[in-house]
């Protein structure tokens, strides 16, 4: 079928098999990392930044399409709630903030075990619809995009590990609790 969204059937299959299944959250991610692509091109030939603002499956898409991982530190989680991803590129300073437009957004996870078969098929048609719906939008009218007033983030630094006093284990010296005079994990500080 053809659609809006400018991605090969080998990138859109690829970012399902990394992400498990096809969903309507995935969807959006990969409508994000299409922008991403056109606009600003793949981590690696650039250097590229995001910053998710949910931790849902479309941050699957994206990081599997621009090459921005969580482990390599070049993709962030902020957690606000929001469904807004804001992407820069190092070499121009080039920055894009891409906001769901609401009209879009619609919570279709439920609890599957609590349906009946007729719901569940009726569920499955909702999701699909809202697959089809965001595949044929224009990216700006599923996204509001704007330029964020925020600077790229610094990248991911490495920090001298100590152990804790308590358990033993190696902590990054920046997350260390200071608890009566013993330097303690986070997990010891709690208990
Ligand atoms: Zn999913
Ligand atoms: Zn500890």
């Amino acid at each position: 079928m053809q659609t809006k969204c400018t991605l090969t059937k080998e990138q859109i299959d690829g970012a399902i098999a990394f992400h498990g299944h096809h969903c309507p959250g995935l969807t959006i991610g990969l409508r994000a990392g299409e922008w991403c692509l056109r606009e600003m091109g793949r981590a690696g030939d650039e250097e590229i930044v995001v910053v998710t603002e949910t931790d849902m499956c479309g941050d699957d898409a994206i990081q599997y399409l621009t090459g921005c991982t969580f482990g390599k530190g070049n993709f962030i989680f902020r957690d606000t709630g929001k469904v807004v991803f804001t992407f820069y590129r190092r070499s121009d300073n080039k920055r894009a903030r891409l906001a769901l437009n609401p009209e879009f957004a619609a919570d279709l996870r439920v609890k599957q075990e609590s349906l009946t078969a007729d719901q569940k098929e009726e569920l499955a048609l909702l999701r699909q619809e809202r697959i089809d719906r965001m595949m044929n939008a224009e990216l700006n009218e599923l996204f509001n995009i704007s330029v964020p007033e925020s600077e790229m983030p610094h990248p991911a630094r490495i920090h001298q590990t100590i152990r804790c006093d308590l358990c033993g284990e190696g902590v990054m010296a920046t997350r260390i609790q200071k608890v009566n005079g013993k330097q303690v994990c986070l997990d010891c500080a709690a208990k």
